[in-house]
């Protein structure tokens, strides 16, 4: 017995996977070749140089971990903290929780700084946060919160927390390649993002990127980094120029899709892509509004690419209209989570999936079953 998968193409607009380019879809279908292969080795080195330049950072130790943006921020708290150490995280949203529970793992002690979800946190807020912990080894933040679409000012608080000499830990996975974000002008000193959100690659691998004080923060361990797959110290040698040495297996086909993903993103512009983010957002919001959707977030802290919104009032069963749109019009939202669940929608417009045309599918549909 065997079974045959033909999935029903779908239309991706919910907080990822978003939809991919097609050059993506036949990048992946690419010969294997071996993964220590010299052209393979030299397209590692390519894919490196352009999250760097999409990044917007110079940092030496920037590669790609073989797995989603969930391990690149394992990596980024695995690497970093110690046992006995301290550090702050800021918690408004799932994302920030995640943090917390890695950093607890790691055996740190951790002084969260709680904002209620759909707000951002405040520089007030870290200062209070650094007069109970003066001298904390990190202090974390999650740049766009995919859990509730709030999009965190950054310079600020990069400011404070480099006064406080500490490390500035960013999770850009939702802003990358969507919103402005720049790793080497606002100071961040670790990041990591995922594949599959606004850069419309498939999911499961997270580049990230160490700055020179981070690094110095790792050379600087103790103990052994209690991951051997996510001990920096082993990959970095596998992404390190010409002396590449066996760690693990790259999955091939999913490099090969990351690189023409980024090679997509290179010939639009960071700008422009930033800009159409920006626009497409406009219009999507001029519509949801006029239907009688609103918005979870206040408007300066709205995050363009991924829409959080209550249901316009009379709409019991948001579940069924979801389910609705997935089965009937091949569109996928997301729903709430936690507090937000049965009561918002996470629309997310990212990368290929922000053009007007799947705003008006989307637009349309509903039209139709309201
Ligand atoms: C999606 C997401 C993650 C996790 O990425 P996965 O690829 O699902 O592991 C982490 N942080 C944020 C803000 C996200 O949106």
């Amino acid at each position: 017995m065997s079974y045959t998968f033909n999935p029903q193409k779908r239309v991706l607009m919910g907080p990822g996977p978003s939809d991919a380019h097609p050059r993506v879809l036949k990048a992946m279908a690419t010969p294997l070749i071996g993964h220590l292969d010299p052209q393979f080795v030299q397209m590692m080195d390519e894919v490196k140089d352009m999250v760097q330049q999409t990044f917007l950072t110079k940092n030496e130790l920037t590669f790609v971990v073989s797995a989603p943006g969930s391990a690149g921020m394992e990596t980024c708290l695995v690497n970093l903290l110690e046992p006995g150490d301290e550090c702050i995280i800021c918690v408004n949203g799932v994302f920030g929780g995640r943090m917390v529970d890695i950093a607890e793992r790691c055996g740190a002690t951790v002084h969260k700084v709680t904002t209620p979800w759909g707000e951002v946190t405040s520089p007030e807020q870290i200062k209070e946060a650094l007069k109970t912990c003066p001298k904390p080894k990190l202090v974390a933040l999650v740049h766009a919160e995919t859990s509730t679409g709030a999009l965190q000012p950054m310079k600020e608080i990069s400011d404070l927390i480099h006064d406080a000499d500490s490390l500035l830990v960013v999770d850009a996975v939702t802003s990358w390649c969507g919103v402005p974000l720049k790793v080497d002008e606002w100071g961040i000193d670790a990041i990591y993002s995922g594949t599959q959100k606004n850069l419309s690659a498939p999911p499961g691998l997270s580049p990230v990127s160490f700055s020179p004080r981070a690094v110095k923060a790792l050379e600087n361990r103790k103990t052994k980094v209690q991951s051997w797959f996510l001990d920096l110290n082993l990959v970095k040698n596998y992404w390190a120029g010409a002396k590449r040495a066996y760690h693990h297996t790259a999955p091939v086909s999913s490099v090969y899709a990351l690189h023409e993903a980024l090679n997509v993103v290179l010939e639009e512009g960071l700008e422009k892509r930033w800009e159409r983010h920006q626009s497409v957002h406009q219009y999507l919001k001029q519509e949801l509004e006029a239907l009688g959707f609103k918005y979870l977030v206040e408007e300066e802290n709205r995050l363009p690419n991924l829409n959080s919104v209550y249901l316009p009032e009379g709409i019991a069963d948001e579940a069924s209209l979801r389910a609705t749109l997935l089965n009937d019009y091949n569109i996928e939202v997301g729903g709430g989570l936690g507090d937000f669940a049965g009561k918002i929608w996470r629309i997310g417009i990212m990368g290929e999936s922000c053009t007007k045309n799947h705003v008006n599918m989307l637009i349309g549909a509903l039209k139709e079953i309201l």
